[in-house]
């Protein structure tokens, strides 16, 4: 297959899925076992080595997979016990999965304008926010504000992020998430999972996870007297094996995007006018970010790499001040739950009504870097992209 080819299969193309039958031993395994459902088994479960390994490899106390990272954010969100109405600061630059976990609690989103790297401008939070998302993006490390009691990290895109003092990313406040969505750094389809330092938050995530249970592995749920109601997160064995697989990559993933990156840098065309947006050494290398002078020149670029079938994308679908889930203030409840409990005012905080931030994500382009390509193809991917570059 070609670098196109797979890349039109994989329509973001971020990241890498290295699934081969060679190497799907976990997989094997389970199927072997003959046991799908997590907690059929007294012995440790696929997810539960999942869960083991990524605590290791993050260095925090606690993981839990659940089905998808939207699932990870709505636990993180309940743990922190809030009030029908509360409101939680997220940013303004982010995919719409945040405002709706937010607003499925019951929780009511205030959108926060991006800094200069577009990542939730920590300095517009008034000093009593007590629930903020920040989500790290397009591989980004975002800074984080200081002294919040429930900051939760949305790290979906940014696996494998690190700060600048050597922390992961999803591992510096109340909880992180993260994603194994298809376009995602590592994939198994759909997955996610939730990270904390805090025992009794690990705690409430796992009970409200199993329908509220006490469960011990191996034997039906069991609800104690000050049970309270749950929703069933709980993953698959299958799924938690090839997130096994992938996780087992994830350093080959990350040095691949490096090498890629390092390529591109090296050969983009020598022109003022579209430059690559600097990426911080602890950042996941998940694209090549260009800045064009103008939305006309980086309309110009999209079309010629339309029109050469190269593989790219825009940040505009994350502008959530525009997203008509926002914008509307729609829901399927028949009171409007829960924006019937959101307070009088625009729900949002920007110096200039997000004319910067739009102005800013109207000139950005992002070109795939593919990781599990051999060197000389990533090379050779990127001189066609400078080619293409060159003409517009
Ligand atoms: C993909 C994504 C999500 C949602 O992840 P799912 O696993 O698809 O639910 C949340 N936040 C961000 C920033 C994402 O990119």
């Amino acid at each position: 297959m070609t670098l196109h080819q797979r890349q039109g299969q994989r329509f973001l193309p971020y990241g890498a899925n290295y699934l081969d039958w060679s190497d799907m031993a976990e997989l094997k395994e389970v199927i072997d076992h003959q046991v799908l459902f997590r907690y059929q088994t007294e012995q440790e479960s696929m997810a539960s080595r999942l869960e083991r390994r990524v605590s290791e490899r993050l260095g925090v106390a606690h993981t839990l997979a659940v089905h998808n990272c939207t699932e990870a954010l709505r636990l993180a969100l309940i743990s922190t016990r809030p009030s029908i109405g509360d409101l939680v600061y997220i940013p303004a630059v982010t995919f719409v999965a945040v405002a709706g976990a937010v607003l499925s609690c019951g929780l009511i989103p205030v959108l926060v304008d991006g800094d200069e790297s577009l990542a939730l401008d920590r300095t517009l939070l008034p000093p009593d926010a007590q629930r903020v998302i920040v989500a790290h993006m397009e591989g980004s490390v975002a800074t984080l504000p200081e002294g919040v009691p429930y900051l939760i990290e949305d790290c979906a895109q940014t696996l494998g992020g690190r700060f600048p003092d050597g922390r992961e990313v999803g591992t510096a406040g109340y909880a992180g998430v993260f994603s194994f969505h298809h376009n995602k750094v590592l994939t198994s389809g759909e997955g996610g999972l939730v990270v904390t330092g805090d025992d009794r938050a690990g705690a409430t995530m796992r009970c409200y996870h199993d329908h509220g249970s006490a469960r011990v592995p191996g034997h039906y749920p069991t609800w104690d007297q000050d049970a309270h109601y749950g929703e069933n997160f709980v993953t698959s064995e299958e799924v938690a094996a090839v997130q096994c697989q992938q996780f087992r990559h994830l350093d080959e993933v990350l040095a691949g995007l490096e090498r890629m990156y390092a390529l591109a840098l090296a050969e983009l065309p020598g022109r003022t006018d579209i430059r690559p947006l600097p990426r911080a050494r602890g950042d996941v290398k998940v694209s090549m970010r260009l800045r064009c002078e103008s939305r006309e020149l980086r309309d110009a670029a999209v079309a010629a790499l339309t029109a050469e079938g190269i593989a790219h994308w825009t940040l505009g679908k994350y502008l959530l001040p525009e997203h008509p889930v926002l914008t509307g203030r729609r829901s399927l409840y028949a009171d409007g739950f829960p924006w019937n409990h959101a307070p009088e005012g625009p729900l949002r905080l920007s110096r200039d009504g997000f004319a910067r931030t739009r102005d800013l994500l109207d000139r950005t382009l992002c070109l795939p870097l593919s990781p599990e390509l051999p060197e000389a193809e990533q090379a050779a991917a990127v001189k066609t992209i400078r080619r293409v570059l060159e003409t517009v």
